[in-house]
C-alpha cells in the first residue's frame, strides 16, 4: 500500500517542464513511425529515436535502465515490440515486414523532467484490419482513461474506464502491467492499473502526472512469457498486441495530455 507522502504533487511550472519533455518524446515517436517501414530493422529505427533525442538535448530514459527484474540493463533508447510482443523489446537487428504490427515506447529526460509515451502501428499499406481495430480499440481505452482523469475521481475510475473498453471489445490484458506516475524519474507512484472498479482507490488530485497505457492483445488468455533476453513480454497465446502511451497532468481544467508533439 502506498502512503499518500509517496505520492509528489507538481506544481504548475513544473508540469510545464514535463511539456517540454513530452513534446521532445511525441516528436521522437512521429521521427519513429516515419521511418517505419520494411526492411527497416529494429535497430535503425532506435538510432532514428537516439538523433532526435540528442538533437533537442534529451536524455533517453530507457537506455541503460536496470530495474530490479531485469537481468541486464536495457540497451535500447525505444522499446520495439513485434505482433505478439506486448512490451519491454530490445530493438535489435530483426527487420519489419509488411504487415508487421510494431508496438514503439520512448522515455527521456529533458532538463530533469520525464516524458513517456508509446504508439502502436502497422507496418505497410495493407494492414490486417483485425489489426486496425485492436490498435484503434487500444487508442479508445487511453482516451477513456485519459478522460477519467480529473480531479475528484480516483485511480479506479482510470482503470474502469481503460479495462471497460478493452473488456466490451473482447480484447485481452496483462492484468498486472499498468501505467505509472512520473516525474523526475520515470517511474513514480501510484501504480495506474489498467483495470479497476470506478470509485474506488486514491483520490487523484490537481498537479499529479500519470502515464496511462493500455495493452491490449487479440487473444482472451491473459497470459504472458519472457524471452530468454528477460525483458522481452509475448502473450502466452502468440495473439498479437498494442500499447499505447501519454503522459497526463491532472489539472483543475482537466486532463493535459502532455506527449503531444
Ligand atoms: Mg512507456
Ligand atoms: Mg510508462
Amino acid at each position: 500500500m502506498l502512503r499518500r507522502s509517496e505520492i509528489e504533487l507538481k506544481t504548475a511550472g513544473e508540469v510545464d517542464a514535463m511539456r517540454e519533455a513530452g513534446r521532445v518524446v511525441a516528436r521522437c515517436l512521429d521521427a519513429v513511425r516515419a521511418a517505419a517501414a520494411p526492411r527497416v530493422s529494429l535497430k535503425e529505427l532506435d538510432d532514428v529515436a537516439l538523433d532526435v533525442l540528442r538533437e533537442a538535448g534529451a536524455v533517453p530514459a530507457f537506455l541503460d535502465y536496470h530495474p530490479h527484474f531485469a537481468p541486464s540493463p536495457f540497451p535500447g533508447v525505444i522499446c520495439a515490440s513485434v505482433n505478439d510482443a506486448v512490451v519491454h523489446a530490445i530493438p535489435g537487428p530483426h527487420r519489419l515486414a509488411p504487415g508487421d504490427l510494431l508496438s514503439i515506447d520512448c522515455g527521456a529526460y529533458l532538463d530533469g523532467w520525464c516524458g513517456d509515451a508509446a504508439i502502436s502501428l502497422v507496418v505497410g499499406d495493407d494492414p490486417d484490419p483485425a489489426d486496425v481495430d485492436l490498435i484503434a480499440t487500444t487508442e479508445r481505452a487511453l482516451a477513456a482513461g485519459i478522460a477519467a482523469a480529473v480531479p475528484g475521481h480516483r485511480l479506479g475510475d482510470v482503470g474502469a474506464a481503460i479495462g471497460g473498453v478493452a473488456r466490451e471489445a473482447g480484447y485481452g490484458m496483462l492484468a498486472d502491467h499498468g501505467g505509472h506516475g512520473i516525474g523526475r524519474a520515470m517511474h513514480e507512484a501510484p501504480h495506474v492499473p489498467n483495470e479497476g472498479r470506478a470509485g474506488r482507490g486514491m483520490k487523484l488530485r490537481a498537479g499529479l502526472v500519470i502515464a496511462i497505457e493500455p495493452m491490449l492483445h487479440a487473444g482472451g488468455r491473459d497470459d504472458y512469457r519472457h524471452d530468454a533476453d528477460g525483458w522481452t513480454l509475448r502473450t502466452a497465446d502468440g495473439s498479437r498486441a498494442a500499447h499505447v502511451e501519454h503522459t497526463v497532468a491532472i489539472t483543475d481544467d482537466g486532463p493535459r495530455v502532455l506527449t503531444l508533439a
